[in-house]
């Protein structure tokens, strides 16, 4: 089994990040196997109180984010609260656990998630959520001034949760003092949170939705662009490659996540796409990728010449997406 920290996300105030969805899973010879839940997914809240939102706020919100996730159309994901518990987060017992911990030397992470998974199959076996108490929190319906939004954050992390990795449909500045501040973001899951007050993220993107529906949809009703990036003849690993819906103005994003430059983005609603590709370069790389991982950001943005047609249930032409040198 392996067990991952996913993605930690920073706080709006002091670092931000960018992104579209980037799909989770492992590579065998028969291609990616997405991590993702076979069961009903059952969870605990741990029986502690933070300053200004008590254990029964905390699961009350949880339990909207969940149902915000399961109302994304034609998904089927069930989830239950199954009661409030003495043990942690983020020790590996073989149940979920979501609760509050302080966490003082973590002074750039609201929360984290970390899920334990078959490496087989992809199935999830147990994840843990912690919201760190060393920020200030609140479950006010209107949001609340200097108090972080637990429910956007909520939605983020139950998103790592079931299977969710980071988008990078958004753009930062970098602050004087360090770290990024978020300028804009089109999905929940881009790893940067909105400043403490914001309450938008208690709301779904195009991005999210089509990338839990990659997981969990079964695929009739959505469909797929897929493609490659090269530089020359080259492949280009870790370009970000952005579909836009000329009717509704919807942004998907993904990754090319292999050597010869390949990627695929699924649940897109039928419709046009003017489709673009761009070096991750407004972004922490290992906001997204392992340190280790080669993401080649030195080419400039490109187009692909022509609109491009997604059927619904099926897949438009595969794309080839020549880019140039910086
Ligand atoms: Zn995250």
């Amino acid at each position: 089994m392996s067990r991952l920290i996913a993605s930690f996300l920073l706080a709006g105030l002091m670092a931000a990040t960018p992104m579209a969805y980037l799909k989770l899973g492992f590579f065998t010879s028969t291609g990616l196997v997405g991590i993702h839940w076979t069961q009903p997914v059952s969870y605990f809240v741990t029986n502690r109180d933070a300053d200004g939102v008590t254990a029964a706020q905390l699961q009350a919100a949880m339990g909207r984010a969940f149902s915000t996730w399961a109302s994304v159309p034609r998904v089927a994901v069930t989830h239950s609260f199954t009661g409030f518990t003495g043990a942690e987060p983020f020790a590996a017992d073989g149940i979920n656990v979501i609760g509050f911990r302080a966490r003082p030397e973590l002074d750039r992470t609201l929360g984290a998630a970390t899920f334990e998974f078959d490496e087989v199959t992809g199935q999830i076996l147990e994840s843990d959520i912690f919201f760190n108490t060393t920020f200030k929190w609140s479950v006010a319906p209107a949001g609340q001034a200097e108090r972080f939004d637990l429910e956007s954050v909520g939605l983020h992390e139950v998103g790592h949760l079931l299977g969710m990795g980071h988008s990078a449909l958004g753009e930062t500045e970098i602050r004087s003092t360090g770290g990024r501040r978020v300028l804009g973001k089109r999905a929940v899951m881009f790893p940067i949170a909105y400043p403490a007050g914001n309450i938008e993220d208690r709301t779904l993107e195009a991005d999210d939705r089509a990338g839990f529906a990659d997981i969990y949809g079964s695929g009739a009703q959505t469909g797929t662009i897929s493609g490659r990036v090269t530089l020359g003849n080259a492949g280009i690993f870790g370009a970000h490659v952005t579909a836009l819906h000329t009717g509704t103005g919807d942004l998907v994003s993904t990754f090319s996540l292999t050597a010869a430059g390949d990627f695929t983005m699924a649940g897109l609603a039928p419709g046009l796409y003017v489709v673009r590709v761009e070096p991750l370069d407004d972004a922490d790389l290992d906001s997204f990728f392992d340190e280790d991982t080669g993401v080649n950001i030195s080419f400039k943005p490109a187009f692909f010449a022509k609109l491009v047609p997604v059927p619904r249930g099926g897949a438009g032409p595969s794309l080839h997406i020549v880019v140039n040198a910086k």
